[in-house]
């Protein structure tokens, strides 16, 4: 299986909910490793420039509205087939479909605004390549061959 790199975020309604730590943990126990991590409050300006691709869709306001409400967690996790696996633990987008066990059937449960959904996660190698150095740089990438050993 190849070694992979995936952008997570932990969004403002986990923040609030004071659920960060038990997040990372379901990571951790899913065998990723969190290689690079920083607490960020977005403004309008990036959040929209971070969902273009969903800019025109009907949920694009509040979509933004949602993730600028306050500080998120984004975080580069990074192992064996790390970007499919991160889709499978957070569970289904709509949190009254995700099951439980699942990131979001677990932590969103009972919600019904589907944007309130608790974390993203990349949901290709392409989309990795491009979400992760929109939150951080190479050298703020700790993974194995990053780290200083002098
Ligand atoms: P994410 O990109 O956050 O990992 P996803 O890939 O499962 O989630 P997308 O289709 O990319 O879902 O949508 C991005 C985000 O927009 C969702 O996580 C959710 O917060 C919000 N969203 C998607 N569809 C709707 C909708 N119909 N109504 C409200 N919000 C939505
Ligand atoms: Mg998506």
């Amino acid at each position: 299986m190849a070694t992979e790199r995936t952008l997570s975020l932990i969004k403002p309604d986990a923040v609030e909910k004071n659920c960060i730590g038990k997040i990372i943990t379901r990571f951790e126990d899913a065998n990723l490793r969190v290689v690079a991590a920083k607490m960020i409050w977005l403004n309008k300006k990036d959040a929209e420039k971070f969902y273009s691709v969903h800019k025109g869709k009907h949920f694009f306001e509040t979509l933004i509205q949602f993730i600028t409400s306050g500080p998120l967690v984004a975080l580069v996790l990074e192992g064996d087939n790390a970007i499919l696996k991160n889709r499978e633990i957070m569970g289904a987008t709509d949190p009254r479909k995700a099951l439980p066990g699942t990131i979001r059937g677990d932590f969103a449960k009972g919600v019904e605004r589907m944007e309130r959904n608790i974390v993203h996660g990349s949901d290709a190698l392409e989309t990795a390549e491009v979400e992760i150095p929109f939150f951080f740089s190479e050298r703020k990438i700790f993974a194995e061959r990053n780290v200083q050993t002098s």
